[in-house]
């Protein structure tokens, strides 16, 4: 039998701990680290070996996974020594959400290193990662592909490969940009319910099982009706995310009104302190009587 292929998992918040957990149940051997160690210690009873830094995580490992919040935690965490522990033939699997310009960085530190780089960023919230369901946006070079998609079908349902790496993070910011409207409008149609006295409830059960329902709009509208936010994927994340979206726009000279208005929204629900509560938190800002 082949030997095990060992992932360095670099990252284990609300998506690397479940992407984690499932590389272990699709067989293959997981050194995790993060940057708080607690964070990591519970996948040691699930088979993980818990590490102290990134280097000893991928010293011998044939992937370096990383899912930290954003390209400069992930260029803080992944540098030349830390890829120099790869075996031969090693791959870096990107999935964090780093949006155009920052995959670009990602991807010299990279090249400069010699490892081949693959620009997977993720569809799914945290049900969806501890299910093994993600949706994975993969592009980076065609030879490494076939040695990667056990990796991929282990943390998720689907994997779309795009090309060239950095065609996976330019798709996943046209889909954030798809979600972030989505709860922008949302939290501003059931605050317009409360405001001219429509049941927020009346609204979702209108739309339900027809063809203006999405039962995201369901989910995060029962947050927002209830003003009660558990995190599947923190405000804070979100905000960063519709920066990327206007960083790339902008890089076009391509204006996008409603995302600006959406970034706002959070902004001020993040200043009102709802930056770690899940991104329907928006709703704290759009809600009557808020600016
Ligand atoms: P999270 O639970 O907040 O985890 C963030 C991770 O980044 C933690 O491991 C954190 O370490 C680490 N980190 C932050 N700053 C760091 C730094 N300077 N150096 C080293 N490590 C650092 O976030 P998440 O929801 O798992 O999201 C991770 C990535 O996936 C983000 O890019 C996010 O946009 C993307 N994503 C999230 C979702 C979702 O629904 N949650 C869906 C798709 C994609 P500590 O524990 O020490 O803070």
């Amino acid at each position: 039998m082949a030997d095990k292929s060992i992932v360095a998992v670099l990252g284990t918040g609300i998506m690397g701990a479940g992407m984690a957990r499932n590389l272990l149940s699709g067989g293959m051997e997981v050194r995790a680290w993060n940057r708080s160690r607690e964070k990591a210690e519970p996948l040691a009873d699930d088979g993980a070996t818990v590490v102290d830094d990134a280097k000893e995580a991928a010293d011998g490992a044939d992937f370096v996974l990383t899912m930290l919040s954003d390209a400069d935690a992930v260029a803080g965490t992944v540098d030349g020594e830390v890829l120099a522990g790869l075996t031969d033939g090693g791959v870096w699997i990107q999935t964090s959400t780093v949006g155009s310009e920052g995959n670009e960085r990602l991807a010299r530190i990279a090249e400069e290193n010699g490892v081949p780089y693959v620009d997977a960023p993720v569809l799914g919230t945290k049900q969806p990662a501890e299910q093994g369901q993600l949706i994975v946006l993969a592009s980076g070079p065609e030879d490494v592909r076939e040695k990667c998609q056990p990796v991929f079908e282990a943390i998720g349902a689907k994997t779309m490969w795009l090309g060239e790496a950095g065609a996976g993070s330019k798709l996943k910011l046209v889909v954030n940009n798809w979600i972030v409207g989505l709860l922008g409008t949302l939290a501003e149609t059931i605050s317009f319910a409360r405001a001219i006295g429509v049941d927020p409830s009346d609204f979702l059960e209108t739309i339900e099982g027809g063809p203006l329902n999405a039962p995201y709009a369901q989910m995060k509208g029962r947050m927002m009706i209830k003003e009660d936010y558990p995190t599947s994927f923190s405000a804070k994340l979100s905000r960063k995310d519709v920066g990327l979206v206007l960083e790339a726009a902008g890089s076009e000279d391509f204006h996008m009104m409603l995302a600006e208005a959406v970034a706002s929204r959070f902004d001020e629900a993040i200043e009102a302190g709802h930056g770690e509560d899940d991104m329907a938190a928006i709703y704290e800002s759009a809600k009557p009587g808020s600016k």
